[in-house]
């Protein structure tokens, strides 16, 4: 199939390209690069051994985007491109809404004047809100965001919905991540943020390389085994795989569907700098901080829907996802700019 990956330049886009062409499809990547680089293509034509169409557009342009899906017979669309930082998406919640919302709209309408039928999203867990009980499953509502960049994913999820309903061709696939960390085995490619890190793992990964001195954990005071918050984390490779089942399945019905993709198991921020430093052999210092506002204490997936309809599990452990981050930020201490 020719899937084309919009914000395929990004950091999970990029290991979803990589894993779509091992599978045998092809891909199309359209990205503005305001958060990544046109280097990435190249890397990703390197792991997999052949070339990719590459085309530099903003997502919510339509006149682009349908020269885009006219030029190129598109099977499934996989949509990444979207503005992702929670604190900024407080400080800019215009911004996101505009980006994230419009980048959908335009897809869904470019789509349809083209003929294509496959959507392939990218949700969150943070779309379980505060009201549900963890583990999370699919079958729980939506519940209420803590920031304007979770409610544009309900708010995109909501739309996805009511266009499949509405549009007896049209397959939706709702991927809600959980917490994505790690990078290719090859080290060439990784999550490459600009300025400073807010998640957890590329700050612990940039202490260890000399870019920060220590990392703050945010709270070790929360209701949890050791007082700091738990996660799944999921290494970005079985995240990518994930994907690659998801489009397939796409192409065999209509109507919209929800999956997981997590490990169903919670890491602690310790266990992550225990882990790193052990895989690494580099101390990570740090010390302790006050809760970061809007934090949950902990919740991680029920991740029983994906293996049991898509044939999909996390096979990659912990000591995988700490290994492989450090093998790519030794490699390009300076991310993609090294
Ligand atoms: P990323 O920022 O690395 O990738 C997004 C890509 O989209 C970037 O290359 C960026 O340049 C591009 N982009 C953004 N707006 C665009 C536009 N209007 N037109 C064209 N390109 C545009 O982010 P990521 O970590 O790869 O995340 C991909 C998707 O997964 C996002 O929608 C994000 O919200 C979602 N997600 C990410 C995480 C995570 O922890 N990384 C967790 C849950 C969900
Ligand atoms: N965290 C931290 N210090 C940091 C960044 C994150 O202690 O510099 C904690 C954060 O409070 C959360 C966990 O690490 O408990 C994962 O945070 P991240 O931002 O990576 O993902 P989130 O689950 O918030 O999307």
């Amino acid at each position: 199939m020719l899937i084309l990956l919009a914000g395929g330049a990004g950091y999970i886009g990029s290991h979803t390209a990589v894993e779509l062409m091992a599978a045998g499809h092809d891909v199309v990547i359209v990205d503005n690069y305001s958060n990544s680089s046109p280097e990435v293509i190249k890397r990703i034509e390197e792991l997999a051994g052949r070339s990719v169409t590459a085309c530099e557009a903003d997502v919510r342009d339509s006149s682009a985007m349908r020269l885009i899906m006219k030029a190129n017979p598109v099977d499934c669309v996989v949509h990444f491109a979207g503005l992702k930082a929670v604190g900024e998406s407080m400080r800019k919640p215009v911004e996101y809404y505009r980006n994230n919302i419009d980048t959908t709209l335009t897809l869904l309408e470019c789509m349809k004047e083209c003929g294509v039928h496959n959507f392939v999203f990218s949700s969150s867990a943070t779309v379980y809100g505060e009201e549900n009980p963890y583990p999370y499953v699919e079958t729980m509502p939506r519940g209420s965001c803590s920031n304007p960049y979770g409610w544009t994913k309900f708010m995109m999820e909501q739309i996805l919905e009511d266009a499949s309903r509405a549009d007896p061709e049209l397959s939706v696939i709702l991927l809600r991540y959980f917490n994505p960390i790690g990078a290719h085995p090859s080290g060439r490619m990784g999550e490459d943020p600009q300025g400073i890190p807010n998640n957890l793992m590329p700050y612990v990964a940039q202490v260890a390389v000399g870019r920060r001195d220590h990392l703050t954990i945010f709270g070790n005071d929360y209701p949890t085994p050791d007082g700091t918050c738990r996660r799944d984390y999921i290494h970005v490779m079985d995240l990518a795989a994930g994907h690659v089942k998801a489009v397939e399945y796409a192409a065999t019905r209509k109507g919209t569907d929800i999956f997981n993709l997590g490990t169903g198991t919670p890491c602690s921020v310790l266990d992550i700098v225990r882990a790193f430093e052990k895989n690494s052999g580099v101390p990570i210092k740090y010390e302790f901080g006050p809760r970061r506002e809007g934090d949950l204490p902990e919740f991680w997936a029920n991740a029983d829907k994906a293996r049991t309809v898509l044939g999909w599990t996390a096979a990659r452990t912990l000591d995988d996802m700490c290994r492989d981050t450090w093998n790519w930020q030794r490699n390009n201490p300076k991310g993609y700019a090294s």
